[in-house]
């Protein structure tokens, strides 16, 4: 089932000659618009939804809301922007954040260069015009000098093949594709298949409707409670003063955001102060529970320290011994991305609710009336898969992607992806990603990381027309240093060391690939820093006369910001030891 309407009809823009072409509406799509907008280039975005938003537009789960407090979980490349919103809660529902992409689109003239419900089904490069040509699924065929793929990490929905789908008589939902109309489970028996963010958020809603819930876990999750709460005008007001001192602090952090971090070891604490230390943290909630301590990802013994907290509290939360011990993960906390919850483990106290372990004996199969495991047949009247995303580069592998001497983009990546900085790949001139495979990404706060991206994209391509560049391409092997450091450093923390999405290991037959960079944003960010003020280097531009030169810095400045020694990670100080590419 897919959450998309019928498109409107218009007649297929066919020959037209862009500067740039960018695919995806999400945030990234939108903030690289608006900057070749104030470039004065001329561009077009192409946008497989119907609006803009991108994961906010397609998850419309019920409970869906972000995990990194919505004050910081926002743009902060306009200080009216900031100024002028006003977030209802600490962490927004997707709704409002979806209100506030369209807002963003209105408040900065977006929306005019962007064709919605088209997906862009190949990218060609022509080496003798040195520019891209691009095809729809609406028959559009346009040039661009620059093609930048905007197309998200967490946008391609995993949809395991279970045996009989067919079969299966009720309606099966995906979490990323949420029928829009919204679903009503009131009085159904639903089944829910899968223990990640998504289903962590949605479960506690549903089970409020379902006459009868089944969770399917393969894996137990960590998770810590929200304590989402409403923002009051008071609060509001004395953040809004505080601000871009806030934005500035967020800038220098491991994970692109602010939040309180606690640099001690906890092996060097005492049981008592763990206890009192994971206490507060506890009570504080969300993802910086995970700054209780600066070893906590970095060494086992540290890590047992929070999990033996957590799984306490699992324990204390659910009323029945065997389902507690089944939602006790044995992973390492925070080793797949942490949830951030509202009454998750309560739920499972609930009458009508039962927790499946599939761990050992998988889904055999749907039936017409539900699903098989281990020779029960459970039965439902509807299914939902909170199943994730073939991450990082699944919607990369749905376009075909040619780049010189007919080598396409999957091809390249096929034992792994492979791009200089997150940014760029060799052999693909002029193809832009925004955060790519091999760049912080979805390790920091992902709309301070896409706008890192795109200012350091904008000041790249104004240099290029400062200079007459035609085109820029990664020198292959500064490319393979980087993708070595990328997988060297990875090797630091913990979070390499269990099948997660980071891996690629939770969709059948990928690469096992560290893919994320783990150093540091502001590691990261000095180094991206550092290779445009020495003209670009590791990057070959033609056209341009004499060697790379500095470019004029328009949009990076902001960027430029002491790292903040005192909080920085373990893996991001190895970043600093590992001989930077
Ligand atoms: P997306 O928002 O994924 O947008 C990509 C767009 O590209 C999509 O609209 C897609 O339709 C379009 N597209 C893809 N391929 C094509 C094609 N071939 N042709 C045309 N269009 C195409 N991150 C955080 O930092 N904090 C959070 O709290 C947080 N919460 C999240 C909650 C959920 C449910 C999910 C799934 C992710 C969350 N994330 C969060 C990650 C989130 O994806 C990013 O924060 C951010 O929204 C990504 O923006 P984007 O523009 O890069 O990608
Ligand atoms: P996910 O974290 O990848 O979780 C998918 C779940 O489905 C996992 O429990 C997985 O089990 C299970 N699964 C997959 N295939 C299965 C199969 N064949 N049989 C049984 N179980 C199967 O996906 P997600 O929950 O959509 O979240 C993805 C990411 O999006 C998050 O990590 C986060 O970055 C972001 N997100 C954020 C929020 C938020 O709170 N703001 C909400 C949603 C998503 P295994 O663990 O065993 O693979």
């Amino acid at each position: 089932m897919t959450a998309a309407t019928t498109p409107p009809e218009r007649p297929a823009e066919v020959g037209t000659v862009f500067d740039a072409v960018v695919v995806g509406a999400g945030f990234a799509g939108m903030y690289m618009l608006h900057r070749l907008r104030g470039l004065g280039f001329s561009a077009r975005v192409f946008e497989a939804g119907g609006g803009v938003g991108g994961t906010w537009y397609w998850n419309r789960y019920p409970g869906a809301r972000c995990d990194v407090e919505s004050m910081q979980y926002s743009f902060s490349f306009s200080e009216e922007l900031d100024q002028e919103w006003n977030w209802s809660e600490k962490y927004a529902p997707q709704g409002e954040i979806l209100t506030y992409a369209n807002h963003v689109a209105d408040r900065f003239d977006l929306r005019r260069h962007i064709v919605f419900d088209t997906r862009v089904t190949a990218a060609t490069f022509d080496e003798n015009a040195k520019c891209w040509q691009i095809e729809t699924d609406r028959g559009d065929r346009v040039r661009a000098k620059f093609c930048i793929m905007a197309v998200g990490c967490l946008s391609a929905p995993n949809r395991p093949r279970f045996k009989g789908l067919e079969d299966f008589r009720g309606p099966i939902y995906h979490t990323g594709e949420w029928p829009h109309q919204g679903v009503d489970f009131t009085d159904l028996s639903v089944g829910v298949i899968g223990t990640g963010s998504s289903a962590v958020q949605s479960i506690p809603i549903i089970a409020q409707q379902a006459a009868s819930l089944t969770v399917f876990q393969r894996t137990a999750t960590w998770t810590v409670p929200a304590w989402n709460e409403t923002l009051t005008p008071e609060y509001l007001q004395v953040a809004k003063a505080n601000y871009p001192a806030l934005r500035a602090k967020a800038r220098g952090r491991p994970t692109g955001f602010y939040f309180p971090f606690n640099t001690q070891p906890a092996l060097e604490a005492s049981p008592e102060d763990r206890d009192r230390q994971y206490e507060e943290a506890w009570a504080r909630g969300g993802l910086p529970f995970l700054g209780a301590y600066g070893d906590l990802l970095f060494e086992k013994a540290a890590n047992d320290t929070i999990a033996d907290f957590a799984r306490g509290k699992i324990r204390s939360i659910v009323k029945d011994p065997v389902t507690a011990d089944l939602l006790c993960p044995d992973n390492v906390f925070g080793c797949k991305r942490l949830c951030v919850d509202t009454g998750y483990f309560e739920t499972y106290n609930l009458p009508h609710v039962k927790l499946v372990d599939v761990s050992k004996t998988p889904i055999e199969r749907f039936t017409a009336q539900g699903i098989g495991v281990n020779g029960i047949e459970y039965l439902l009247d509807a299914v939902v898969c909170a199943t994730g995303f073939a991450a990082m580069t699944g919607s990369f592998d749905k376009i075909r992607i040619t780049g010189r001497n007919g080598l396409t983009l999957s091809e390249k990546w096929r034992a792994g992806p492979r791009a200089y900085l997150g940014i760029a790949s060799a052999g693909f001139p002029n193809l832009f990603l925004i955060t790519g495979p091999g760049s912080p990404s979805v390790l920091a706060s992902m709309i301070q990381a896409i706008e890192q991206h795109v200012d350091w994209l904008a000041d790249c391509m104004g240099h290029m027309r400062d200079v007459g560049a035609t085109s820029i391409e990664p020198i292959l092997s500064d490319e393979d240093a980087w993708v070595e450091h990328v997988t060297d450093v990875s090797t630091v923390s913990l979070r390499s060391t269990c099948s997660s999405w980071y891996v690629g290991s939770n969709t059948p037959g990928r690469p096992r690939v560290f893919m994320p960079y783990i150093g540091g944003f502001p590691v990261y960010v000095q180094k991206c820093n550092e290779v445009m003020s020495g003209g670009f280097e590791g990057f070959v531009l033609e056209g341009a006369p004499g060697r790379n030169a500095a470019p004029q810095v328009r949009y990076t400045e902001r960027w430029r910001v002491p790292i903040d020694i005192d909080v920085i990670s373990p893996a991001a100080v190895a970043a600093r030891r590992v001989p930077m590419v």
